[in-house]
């Protein structure tokens, strides 16, 4: 008889822990809170709109890339057009000068000569390493934790001639790095292109580097269409999907998973239980705090987290796409957006996707990082809540028409998403955007997805992976599978979806 998997979330973790499941012969059943699939990789419809509020870049898009063949075998990528675009982003100086983050290596590079020639010795280090670090493989076949001392030594003789590189630039932060500069404009603008506390300069290069390699573009259609495609790989493999089905605890019995309770009480036992929702709801929630040791605790009190964000999105019946369609530039007066001064304003547009608005019109989109606690505090008062994310739509619709005067009067919908829309949402810990932050301190931390004294369990997703994003969610996937096959003495099989 089928061994079975009982899955918590249909995001991309869940989804693909339950397909590679199936492909292994498991039952899985994957009770998922919300009624679509995705978790936060996710979009909505508005008044004929399609807002996006995820995949700005699927590592993996493209074949030459270690995750390709993982899409593959969830069927996310057949038939999916993906767009790689020429330029990351536009960041506006305050003197007026641009700094264009091209894709192309190569013409990034004369541009930053361009701007600052004097500067020519840290320039060309940074491109050697993004062209270095395009080269790098990774190894996915297997998880780290079945890794056999020949796996070890193999993994070690792949890294050894980027030894010195990873170490060095996992250890410097984007800030750090910027300050080699002797450019002011450089060292205004460089650390903007990734605007996060202590981010590392090595996760900055290998997305470069994965831009340049044309293996990290956009897939047409947004992200619930991505997401909807992996259901279907999950369907078409016979596995069973439950929404609306809130899990409230995980069943236990002499310390050993057996099963979920959901939120209307009815009960689902099965032999391993793998949660693939929020981490901090799973292990103080539905395992009541009982599990787990004093690291993994630790994480929960000291490690921090992307903020959550403020999205702004909104579709006008102007076309915009022959504009850049990532740019960011300091504001005329610095504004106050929910208790929060903001003196720049990153605006992007879907001009690229046809497939998000109606023909002629186009999809504007603008984040702010958040602070939870102001949104907690204003989510207790439904009005109040509810007046802030009017004014915030006001202020933002004023913001964008100063840039684009040709929108003024045109605007038709506007949506403001807030910490609490992504905490209801997906039920993510203060609202947070991507889980675990990325810096130089978290980078090569490796977390497990077990629990200390709690048999039949695992934990997989942005919560054991610090950085997040959608490429690890769906590799954790994979590898619990790997890890269960592994115990039960079974070979580790996956398949492609039929042509
Ligand atoms: C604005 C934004 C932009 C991003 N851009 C990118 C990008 O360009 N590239 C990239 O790779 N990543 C990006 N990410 C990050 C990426 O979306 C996430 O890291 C990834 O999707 C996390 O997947 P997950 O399956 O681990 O978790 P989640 O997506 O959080 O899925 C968890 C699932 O569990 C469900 N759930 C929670 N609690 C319960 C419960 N009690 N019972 C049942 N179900 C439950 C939730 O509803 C959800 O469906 C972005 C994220 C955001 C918000």
């Amino acid at each position: 008889m089928e061994k079975s998997l009982v899955i918590i979330g249909a995001g991309i973790a869940g989804l693909a822990a339950g397909c590679y499941g199936r492909m292994n012969g498991y039952s899985t059943t994957i009770f998922e809170l919300h009624d679509k699939p995705g978790g936060l990789c996710t979009s909505w419809q508005r008044r004929g709109y399609t807002f996006d509020g995820c995949l700005h870049w699927l590592v993996g898009s493209a074949p030459g890339n270690d995750f390709y063949r993982i899409w593959q075998e969830l069927g996310a990528v057949q038939g999916r057009k993906m767009v790689d675009h020429e330029e990351f982003v536009r960041i506006e100086g305050a003197a007026g000068k641009t700094l264009i983050v091209y894709t192309d290596i190569d013409r990034l590079e004369r541009h930053l000569l361009e701007l600052a020639p004097a500067d020519r010795k840290t320039i060309l280090e940074f491109s050697r390493a993004v062209r270095r670090f395009a080269r790098l493989s990774m190894r996915l076949d297997k998880p780290s934790e079945l890794y056999t001392w020949r796996d070890t030594l193999d993994m070690l003789r792949r890294v050894r001639p980027y030894a010195y590189s990873l170490w060095k630039y996992g250890k410097t932060s984007v800030q750090e790095f910027a300050q080699k500069f002797t450019d002011p404009f450089l060292r205004e603008t460089f650390p903007l292109v990734f605007e996060l506390p202590d981010f590392p300069m090595l996760a900055m290069l290998m997305t470069l580097a994965w831009m340049h390699e044309k293996s990290s573009g956009y897939p047409v259609g947004g992200s619930l269409e991505f997401s909807r495609a992996i259901e279907r790989r999950y369907l078409t493999l016979a596995g069973e999907l439950r929404y609306r089905a809130r899990v409230e605890k995980i069943l236990v019995e002499d310390h050993r998973a057996v099963g979920v309770r959901l939120a209307d009480g009815s009960e689902h036992r099965g032999d391993f239980v793998i949660s693939a929702a929020d981490g901090h709801a799973t292990l103080f929630q539905m395992l009541q705090g009982k599990y787990g040791d004093e690291k993994v605790r630790g994480y929960y009190r000291k490690l921090p987290i992307f903020d959550p964000i403020i999205q702004v999105t909104a579709g006008v019946g102007v076309d915009l796409s022959a504009a850049p369609h990532a740019v960011m530039y300091p504001l005329p007066e610095p504004v106050t957006i929910a208790g929060r001064e903001q003196k720049r304003i990153g605006v992007m547009h879907y001009g690229f996707d046809p497939t998000l608005a109606p023909p002629g019109k186009s999809v504007l989109k603008v984040m702010f990082p958040a602070d939870y606690d102001y949104w907690k505090k204003l989510g207790e008062n439904r009005e109040l809540y509810e007046d802030e994310k009017e004014k915030i739509s006001d202020q933002v619709v004023g913001l964008l028409e100063q840039r684009f005067p040709q929108i003024r009067g045109k605007v038709e919908v506007v949506d403001v998403a807030t910490p609490l829309t992504y905490e209801r949402y997906t039920g993510n810990w203060r609202g947070s955007m991507e889980g675990w932050m990325i810096t130089t301190r978290s980078l090569f931390l490796q977390m497990k997805k077990t629990l200390a004294g709690l048999e039949n369990f695992y934990q997989i997703g942005q919560w054991v992976q610090p950085g997040g994003g959608v490429p690890p969610a769906a590799l954790s996937g994979r590898e619990v599978i790997q890890i269960i096959c592994h115990r039960e003495g079974k070979s580790f099989q996956t398949s492609l979806p039929a042509a």
